[in-house]
């Protein structure tokens, strides 16, 4: 059981920088060609996944200034990971010392950003506090509102979080889609992201089209228009190649979809789900997976002081 749950942590971060490689790979391209060339690089959104997996790991819980200062680091080290816009200026708003809980955002995007920025990364909350849905929403929001203050991607950020939760507590052979939607709605507030789920619930009857889904659903920068298609790929789909491809074949913001789609099926089916040739391929495999054994003995020991 234990060993299952550290091969999901596994997954979830490697799946992450596979659905984002490949996404990267296929942005803008029209079919994907040969699914095993995955992009040789991930970008903004593994990097910064991996600078939320490093902070909790680093302060075994949430350190909201650890983690800001993190994402600075990290993009000061690596500026080429095609960032969006929005985060490399409010990183130079930290460096001139400028600190603010997350309302930096709103000297760019009046009422904050709405983008899908919080969410991409928020997968290592997710597996972190997978039996603990308050902390999922609470560390969710504040990871996203570092850059993404606007409560559209706050939310969004907290539903990704809570449906890679899920996706840990799920048998991989035996996934109940209409409970973990479901579950999902109890946790989500009402609003539009509810709304997007109760849609998802119709869809996933229906075996609708592509078009129709990037019309329902949407797949977009922003996160009310993408979280939700990376719920509906891992639950349309029967395993994580399947997912990851799905999700990359919607177009329009490929690599966070894909990102967002590889956390939540790399968290149900486990490291062993994934196929080898993309495990083999992915930039920084090794250093990925020792931070999801850390993290998994960060949880180890949250359980055992509990
Ligand atoms: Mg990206």
């Amino acid at each position: 059981m234990m060993e299952q749950k550290r091969s999901k942590f596994i997954g979830s971060l490697i799946g992450t920088a596979i659905g984002d490689s490949l996404g990267a790979r296929f942005e803008g391209a029209p079919v994907i060609r040969d699914v095993n060339d995955i992009g040789p690089r991930y970008t903004d959104d593994t990097a910064m996944m991996i600078g939320v997996a490093e902070s909790l790991i680093d302060r075994k819980g949430f350190d909201y200034w650890h983690m800001a200062e993190r994402f600075v680091q990290n993009y000061e080290r690596e500026p080429w990971r095609r960032y969006g816009s929005g985060p490399p200026r409010i990183f130079r708003m930290m460096q001139s010392g400028r600190m603010g809980f997350g309302m930096l955002d709103r000297d760019l995007y009046p009422g904050g950003s709405f983008g899908n920025g919080g969410a991409m990364r928020v997968g290592p909350v997710g597996l972190l506090y997978y039996d603990d849905p308050g902390s999922i929403r609470e560390i969710a929001y504040h990871t996203a509102g570092i850059t993404h203050s606007h409560e559209l991607a706050l939310d969004g950020a907290a539903v990704q979080a809570c449906a890679v939760a899920l996706a840990v507590l799920a048998d991989p052979g035996d996934i109940k889609s209409k409970e973990f939607l479901g579950a999902l709605r109890m946790f989500t507030k009402p609003g539009p992201y509810q709304e997007k789920l109760k849609l998802i619930i119709k869809l996933l009857d229906e075996n609708p089209s592509i078009k129709e889904i990037v019309n329902v659903l949407g797949n977009g920068i922003e996160a009310l228009r993408s979280v939700p298609a990376a719920i509906y790929s891992f639950l349309s789909t029967p395993d994580f190649e399947s997912a990851v491809l799905y999700a990359v074949s919607l177009g329009g913001d490929t690599d966070t979809i894909g990102a967002m789609t590889g956390a939540i099926s790399g968290a149900c089916y486990g490291v062993e789900g994934i196929p080898a040739q993309w495990r083999g391929k992915v930039e920084n495999r090794q250093y990925i997976e020792g931070l999801a054994m850390n993290l998994w003995e960060v949880k180890e020991n949250m359980n055992v002081a509990r």
